[in-house]
């Protein structure tokens, strides 16, 4: 098996035993959802339910105000009692619809399957992506049906199965590798017909060899007729990111400020790919998803399916709750995920972990001075200048910031990570962008 990979990067300890391997085992259903009507990059949702309506597993509950946007289904089956803002990951609250189970586990009649892929045209699989309310599951959460619609003059060849899940303690993607395989294949095939994709690659860090394995055995057995490959990748943070990835599997360099679809690929999370299946041959809108509740802080770490607008204090209870020591809940993984102030915000589409740390954990950012050691320079998968970008959005200069490609940033995290005086290079960067764009947006 070669080893692809791509320039910069960190090797930081991964952490995955807490859950390597667990299979996945349903979360009980809450008594109560909230489900959120933003769970997307792009517009919001607005509720097409009313307080007092019964509504049934898989209903849509939330109608897209635009076209980058992805309709909202109810994951329970009960009563909407209350319409209104409530937490929510990205930190400001936002309107969510408040649902009270009813016990029944009701499906909605519209949910039923669709005609095999064989006979769907590319268009239908779209819709039926767009109708199912499927995001990107790794957590950047764009709506699958918008990239599965590039511009007519760009001709996609590649579709590529983001299944390196390179964010250190999460194994949400590696059990559905384990577990859902075929349907990896399946959403595969799916989104090389949607896109008329003549190669599809899969590609997967090398500290899951079962899930190499696995998906060899899924791409023999069902990807007949299909150019089909499994990539086996370094385990390097952050192999996981677009453009990295692309580098790694195709050698095709993504230019700056350009999309993967600038080097004719399209990349898909192989979460988004189970969806899609799920959505073809059952129907099944996109209301519940894997979540690796992990860390040192968690009693009995676990991988749950579990349904959308589920708050994260019930998962805690449901892990057996927090150890003594406890200190720092994110949702995600270390590197790039949210920290939230309390377990009182509900999963989303884009929840893949909620990660529990302990103190030995939360890094101390005390920092000092720059030694101009250079690591984070060499640490950089952007080949960007981190040092200088930190130090200029330190001091509120973001047109110098700019000028050194703050927006080029995809906020890794790998230069704090490497940077031994401890300076919060992405988190200055991070406050940068939010400058740098919405002065742009004003003008
Ligand atoms: S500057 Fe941005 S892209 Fe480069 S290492 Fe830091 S966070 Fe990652
Ligand atoms: S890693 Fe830290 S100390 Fe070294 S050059 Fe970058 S900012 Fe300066």
């Amino acid at each position: 098996m070669s080893q692809r990979t791509f320039a910069g990067g960190i090797h930081p300890s991964y952490f995955k035993d807490y859950t390597a391997g667990k299979p996945t085992a349903a979360a009980r259903a809450p008594t109560q959802v909230i489900i959120p009507l933003h769970q997307n990059i792009g517009a919001p949702c607005e509720a097409v339910v009313q307080v007092g309506d019964e509504v049934k597993v898989g209903q849509k509950i939330g109608e897209p105000q635009g076209f980058v946007s992805a309709p909202i289904h109810a994951s329970i089956s009960g009563k909407v009692t209350k319409i209104g803002p409530y937490n929510h990951p990205l930190g400001k609250p936002v309107e969510a619809v408040f649902i009270e189970n009813d016990g029944q586990d009701t499906l909605y009649e519209g949910v039923k399957p669709n005609k095999p892929l064989e006979e769907l045209t590319p268009q239908e699989v779209i819709q039926i992506a767009k109708e199912a309310g499927l995001v990107g599951l790794g957590g950047a959460t764009f709506p699958t049906h918008v990239k599965l619609s590039p511009p007519p003059e760009i001709a996609i060849d590649t579709v590529i199965i983001n299944a390196a899940e390179c964010e250190p303690f999460l194994t949400a993607d590696h059990v559905l590798m384990l577990e859902r395989a075929d349907d990896v294949v399946y959403g595969l095939k799916a989104f090389m017909k949607a896109l008329q994709a003549t190669k599809g690659i899969i590609g997967i860090e090398d500290n899951k060899p079962d899930a190499i394995v696995s998906m060899q055995k899924a791409v023999a057995k069902g990807g007949q007729g299909y150019d089909l490959e499994v990539h086996a990748l370094e385990t390097k943070y952050p192999q996981g990111a677009e453009k990295m990835l692309i580098r790694a599997t195709t050698g095709r360099e993504v230019p700056p400020g350009a999309l993967p679809m600038a080097v004719n690929v399209v990349n898909q999370n192989n979460g988004t790919a189970v969806a899609l299946a799920e959505a073809i041959k059952l129907g099944k809108p996109l209301y519940e998803r894997v979540v690796t509740v992990t860390g040192p802080g968690i009693q009995h770490p676990a991988n749950l399916i579990v349904r959308n607008g589920t708050l994260v204090s019930e998962l805690i209870e449901q892990c057996g709750g927090l150890t003594a020591d406890a200190r720092k809940l994110i949702l995600g993984g270390p590197m790039m995920g949210l920290a939230q102030p309390s377990g009182d915000v509900p999963v989303i589409k884009g929840t893949s972990g909620v990660l529990i740390l302990t103190q030995k954990f939360v890094k101390d950012h005390a920092s000092g001075p720059c030694i101009k050691c250079g690591k984070c320079v060499d640490a950089c998968p952007m080949h960007l200048v981190p040092n200088f970008i930190g130090s200029a959005a330190e001091k509120n200069n973001f047109e110098l910031a700019e000028k050194y490609g703050a927006l080029d940033c995809f906020e890794c995290g790998c230069c704090t990570y490497t940077c031994p005086a401890k300076r919060p290079l992405v988190q200055w960067i991070r406050i940068a962008k939010g400058e740098i764009l919405a002065r742009r947006n004003k003008q």
